[in-house]
C-alpha cells in the first residue's frame, strides 16, 4: 500500500506539471460492480459535473491522501488504497489495464487512476461535505511536520496500551505510516513491535521519533518502496528504490543485516510485523531505567 513516501513521490512528480492546469474531461469507464472508486461520493454524474472544467490550483499531500485544490474552493481527494497508481501519460495514450478514472488535463496529458484491487477512493471535500467523507485534516500529526516533536509522540503513546506496532499504524495518532515504515522505524529504534506503547521510556521515544523521520526522509529521497508485488510506481510508471534498503519488511527468513539473526514475523492487530528478535528489545523499557 502506498504510504507517506510513495504518495509524496507521486505528488512531487505531478505537482509541477499539473499546477494551474484545467481538468477538461473525466471518463469513468463503466464498472459492472459499481463505481467503487467513488463509493463515498454521491454520484458519478455529480462528481464529473463538479470537477470538469476546474483548474488545479495546488497539489498537496496530507497523510496518505493526495489533495487537488480546485479553483471552485473544493478539494478533490485521492487515496490510492492497496494498489492504486496515478499515471501521467501524453494525450491520447492507450488506457492501461484497470484504469478506473481518466482525467484529461489540458496542456499536460492524461492522468490514469489505475487500481486493480479497487480499494482506492476519490471524492470531493469541502466544508459543505462535512462528515459525509473522510477529512484528512482530522488525522494525527504529519511525522515530518515541524509540530511533530518527541514530546508530541510521547504524549500520544502515553494513552495507549496497544502494541507499539498497532499504535503507529493508527492514523489518528500519527498520520501516513503503514506496514513498511512502522516495521523499519521500530527496527532502527531497537524496539520490539509488541511492546506496550505507554511503557516506552523517554529515551526510546526520542529514538523512535528520530527513526520515523529518518526512514521517511530516506524513503522519499529514493522515491518510495516498490514491495514484492511491485504494485507501487511513481507518476511516470517508475519503481521506487527504497526496497533495497529494507532491514526487516518482507525479509522474513533472511538474516538480520545487523546481527545475523533470522528475521521473524508476528500478527499484531491483524497486520504482520517483521522484526529481529535480537536487535529489537522485548523488555519493558521502564525496568531498565
Ligand atoms: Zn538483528
Amino acid at each position: 500500500m502506498p504510504e507517506l513516501p510513495e504518495v509524496e513521490t507521486i505528488k512531487r512528480g505531478l505537482s509541477p506539471r499539473l499546477r494551474g492546469k484545467v481538468i477538461s474531461r473525466i471518463i469513468i469507464p463503466p464498472d459492472p460492480k459499481g463505481d467503487r472508486m467513488l463509493r463515498r461520493y454521491t454520484s458519478r454524474r455529480r462528481f464529473v459535473r463538479k470537477v470538469t472544467g476546474r483548474q488545479i490550483v495546488t497539489l498537496k499531500r496530507r497523510a496518505k491522501y493526495l489533495l487537488f485544490e480546485l479553483d471552485s474552493g473544493e478539494t478533490m481527494i485521492i487515496h490510492l488504497g492497496m494498489s492504486g497508481q496515478l499515471l501521467l501519460r501524453p494525450p491520447r495514450a492507450t488506457p492501461p489495464r484497470h484504469s478506473r478514472i481518466i482525467f484529461t488535463i489540458a496542456g499536460a496529458g492524461e492522468i490514469f487512476l489505475v487500481d486493480p484491487r479497487k480499494f482506492g477512493e476519490v471524492y470531493l471535500y469541502s466544508e459543505a461535505e462535512g462528515d459525509t467523507v473522510v477529512n484528512p485534516f482530522s488525522l494525527g500529526p504529519e511525522p515530518l511536520g515541524r509540530s511533530f516533536t518527541p514530546q508530541v509522540l510521547g504524549k500520544k503513546l502515553q494513552s495507549s496500551r496497544s502494541p507499539i506496532k498497532v499504535a503507529l499504524l493508527n492514523q489518528k495518532l500519527i498520520a501516513g505510516l503503514g506496514n513498511i515504515y512502522t516495521d523499519e522505524a521500530l527496527f532502527r529504534a531497537g524496539i520490539h513491535p509488541r511492546r506496550v506503547s505507554a511503557d516506552l521510556t523517554e529515551k526510546e521515544i526520542k529514538l523512535l521519533h528520530k527513526s520515523i523521520r529518518e526512514v521517511l526522509r530516506e524513503a522519499i529521497s529514493l522515491h518510495g518502496t516498490s514491495a514484492a508485488d511491485r504494485q507501487y510506481v511513481d507518476s511516470e510508471g517508475a519503481l521506487g528504490k527504497f526496497q533495497t534498503r529494507l532491514n526487516v519488511y518482507q525479509r522474513e527468513g533472511e538474516k538480520c543485516s545487523r546481527c545475523g539473526t533470522i528475521i521473524e514475523t508476528m500478527k499484531l492487530g491483524g497486520r504482520t510485523a517483521h522484526f529481529c528478535s535480537r536487535c529489537q528489545k522485548k523488555a519493558k523499557g521502564k525496568s531498565k531505567q
